[in-house]
């Protein structure tokens, strides 16, 4: 299941190294390539994890030339218990220590909640959320160990109200909103940073893959995959609780969060009515 592209020393044991190991999910496209791009530009050794184990090779191949780090590929489906296993136990690995764990990967699914398959909808919530708690768990041991470490976990705007239409998907980010807000109260003061980034409509491989048609999104809502990397990593490094990436999102989030939840609701059906 792993392969390793190296070009520089690999993970250091020792723990006075001063390269810091990275581990990001969903690296494979979207923003996860661009937060492990960005990892590696900084000078991190990155492990790359996904399910398309190809797209990884190439990219770790790509990454070690281009920054002289270490790349590792670990191909997983997070939602298959025993892969998933597989990146709880690399991030445990005191021997090759992880010191920034970016909990990325996810997906959505669009329509009415009765319609859409239990299986996929049950999934949705392994990958968006089981997933995340289990690798910031343990990641956690090791960092507080250390004193030092960094989970970013990425959320959505969406989490910030319920979403008709995409029912599960946002109530997977509330959870990842909430969750990451109280780990991150929790550790105050432990040197682990702890930070949950709010994107709003990135252009990614994400609506194409949910069979949301953005078409109609105006061009002015869109943010790129490497502007919401950037902010984000700026955010962890500054240990911000919560990380809203564009002024406009910061703007949508903080009148949403006035609102009282019975009009967000059915503002947010009626938009999505209009869509259909
Ligand atoms: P994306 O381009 O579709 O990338 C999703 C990544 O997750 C891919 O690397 C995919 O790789 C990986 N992935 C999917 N299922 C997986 C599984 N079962 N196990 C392991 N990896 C899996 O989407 P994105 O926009 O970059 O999404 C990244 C994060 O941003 C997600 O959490 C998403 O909810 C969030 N987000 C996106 C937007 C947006 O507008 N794009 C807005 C707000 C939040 P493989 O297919 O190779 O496994």
């Amino acid at each position: 299941m792993h392969a390793s592209i190296s070009c520089s020393p690999s993970w250091v044991s020792d723990g006075t190294s001063l390269v810091t190991g990275a581990l990001v999910t969903g690296a494979s496209a979207g923003i996860g390539n661009a937060f492990a791009s960005q990892l590696a530009a900084r000078g991190n050794d990155v492990v790359l994890v996904a399910r398309d184990r190809a797209r990884l090779e190439a990219m770790a191949a790509e990454l070690a030339a281009r920054h002289r780090v270490a790349v590792e590929v670990l191909a997983a489906d997070l939602t298959d218990p025993a892969q998933l296993a597989s990146v709880e136990g690399r991030l445990a690995d005191r021997d090759r220590p992880v010191d920034v764990l970016v909990n990325n990967a996810g997906y959505g699914t669009n329509g009415d909640f009765a319609q859409l398959d239990r299986d996929t909808e049950a999934r949705e919530i392994g990958l968006n959320v089981v997933a995340l708690v289990r690798l910031t768990h343990a990641a956690l041991a090791p960092m507080l160990e250390r004193g030092r470490g960094a989970v970013l976990n990425v959320g959505s705007l969406a989490g910030g109200q319920p979403t008709p239409g995409n029912a599960t998907y946002g109530a997977t980010k509330a959870f990842v909103s909430s969750f990451t807000q109280s780990v991150h109260e929790e550790l105050r003061g432990s040197g682990v940073h702890v930070t949950v980034v709010c994107p709003g409509f990135t252009r990614t491989e994400f609506q194409g893959r949910a069979g949301i048609d953005s078409s109609k999104v105006p061009g002015f809502l869109w943010q790129s995959a490497e502007e919401v990397a950037a902010g984000a990593l700026d955010a962890l490094d500054h240990n911000r609780a919560v990380y809203v990436p564009g002024t406009l999102n910061r703007l949508t989030a903080a009148v949403v969060s006035a609102l009282p939840d019975a009009l967000t609701r059915r503002v947010a059906g009626f938009i999505v009515a209009q869509a259909e």
